[in-house]
């Protein structure tokens, strides 16, 4: 069994990009609107030299209502089988009480987790990851998931710790 990165992180902050540009495929749907990936979906990860698995979800929403409940399911399945977790959170939109909700969801599980500040296109990256020290998940990696920028370095820091 290949090693299993886990992607969550609230809906719309990009996780499905990210695993569409990991994988080189378009499986995961990317949409304006949040909640669209329902299911989980695996792909094989085609940079580094590494091979390992990843896995997209839903993302963890507020509400446990409906098909979100479904869609949390989904993430609890995920974090079990993951090595490392990838905690993705939105560079423009700052930290929200979501990011803070989960962040305390992935610490309970006490598997490594990378705190990633996805969306640093465009932005003061540096300033505009301050605020996410408060989780106190370590320094964040700082990416542009559509661009694949910091993608190297988040590689960097799951293959460390595989
Ligand atoms: P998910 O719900 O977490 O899977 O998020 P998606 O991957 O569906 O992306 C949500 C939105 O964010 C889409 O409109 C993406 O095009 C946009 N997005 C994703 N990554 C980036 C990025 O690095 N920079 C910018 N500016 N937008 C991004
Ligand atoms: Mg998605």
């Amino acid at each position: 069994m290949l090693p299993v990165i886990a992607l969550v992180g609230r809906p719309n902050v990009g996780k499905s990009t990210l695993f569409n540009y990991l994988t080189r495929s378009r499986e995961a749907l990317v949409a304006d609107f949040p909640g669209l990936t329902r299911d989980r979906q695996y792909g094989r990860v085609k940079h580094g030299n590494r091979p390992c698995l990843v896995v997209d979800t839903g993302g963890i929403a507020d509400d446990a209502q409906g098909i979100e409940s479904v869609a949390r399911e989904q993430v609890q399945i995920a974090l079990e089988e993951a090595d490392v977790i990838v905690f993705m959170v939105d560079a423009r939109e700052g930290l929200s009480a979501s990011d803070r909700a989960i962040a305390a969801t992935v610490r309970k599980l006490a598997k490594p987790v990378i705190l990633v500040t996805n969306k640093v296109d465009g932005i003061d990256a540096s300033v505009a990851a301050f605020d996410f020290y408060a989780l106190a998940l370590g320094e964040p990696v700082l990416v542009a998931a559509s661009h694949g920028r910091g993608v190297p370095e988040l590689l960097e820091r799951v293959n460390a710790l595989l």
